[in-house]
């Protein structure tokens, strides 16, 4: 479990702080999204999580481990493996297999071991048999893919991510997701930071940062039913939910929480026929 105790941050001693009052806990296995302006913190909070930056005042548990302490920052950065946005600055081999060799190496791992790993790590994110590769051949997607298999390599219990898809377009964007998703499954936390409302919907929590502020925290549809403050905080909520959220500003009996399309589409249609059907009249129903 992460636990973040009344953090404060400044990234210097006169200026003002950039993280304040943040509570906020992640619990084993879970898949937790931090979503929120450009500038309110996120990345900053993000590289917390694993020692990268260190609190100003408040404190940062990971399971059991005070990030501040020096004598457990290697296990740290063990258990809370990061993949940052620009994978350029994670790439170190040649190849992609010495690019994912390169962390089980540090931990002086028996060669077999690391092979394995490699191999297992290239499977997860669906690029078997790109152990060869140059790295200066990989596409945009293929090496946020081959970064995310290095950080896996190390074996992590938690995954940051931040800001996994930008840049991206939307298939290899759907292709990142889906392996978050998988490796949420196998049981590792997920932390995904994204500025983006459409990409937490597989998220079990959503943490709204906003000035250096959880403004917002709960549940994923708990969260994204709050369509007018998360309009007020500037974040437009996914398309779904918006027109889920209209449809109930318009009279229309939606009172459950609808995240996903077909969803979405069950709902319309049953309101559709609930109107248009003996003694309904769908066409002026509005739906
Ligand atoms: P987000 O990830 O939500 O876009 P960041 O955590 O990157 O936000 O930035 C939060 C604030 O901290 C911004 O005002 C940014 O300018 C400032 N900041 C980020 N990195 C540094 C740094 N290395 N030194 C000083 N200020 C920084």
């Amino acid at each position: 479990m992460i636990r973040i105790e009344n953090l404060e941050f400044r990234y210097a001693a006169e200026a003002p702080p950039v993280l304040c009052s943040v509570d906020a806990q992640i619990d084993d296995g879970q898949y937790v999204a931090l979503i929120g302006p450009n500038g309110c913190g996120k990345t900053t909070l993000a590289k917390h999580l694993n020692g990268l930056l260190t609190p100003t005042s408040g404190d940062i548990w990971v399971d059991g481990m005070n990030t501040k302490d020096s004598s457990t920052v290697k296990d740290l950065r063990r258990a809370v493996g990061m993949v940052f946005q620009n994978p350029d600055n994670q790439m170190v081999g040649m190849t992609v297999e010495e690019d994912l060799a390169f962390g089980p190496g540090n931990l002086r791992l028996p060669a077999a071991e690391i092979g394995r790993r490699v191999e297992e790590a290239l499977q997860v994110v669906g690029l078997a048999g790109y152990e060869k590769r140059p790295t200066h051949t990989l596409s945009g997607g293929e090496k946020r893919l081959v970064a995310i298999a290095g950080v896996l390599a190390m074996q992590p219990r938690y995954l940051v991510f931040d800001e996994p898809t930008s840049f991206l377009d939307p298939a290899v964007k759907r292709r990142i997701l889906n392996v978050i998703r998988k490796l949420n499954e196998s049981g590792i936390a997920i932390i995904h930071v994204t500025h983006d409302m459409g990409e937490i919907i597989e998220s079990d929590r959503v943490l709204v940062m906003a000035e250096g502020r959880i403004s917002l925290a709960g549940t994923t549809g708990d969260v994204l039913s709050r369509v007018e403050e998360l309009k007020a905080m500037g974040l437009g909520p996914p398309q779904v939910t918006e027109l889920m959220w209209r449809l109930r500003q318009s009279g229309q009996d939606v009172q459950e929480t609808i995240l996903t399309i077909d969803e979405a589409v069950k709902k319309i249609s049953s309101l559709i026929l609930r109107t248009s059907g003996p003694g309904g009249d769908g066409a002026r129903s509005g739906v």
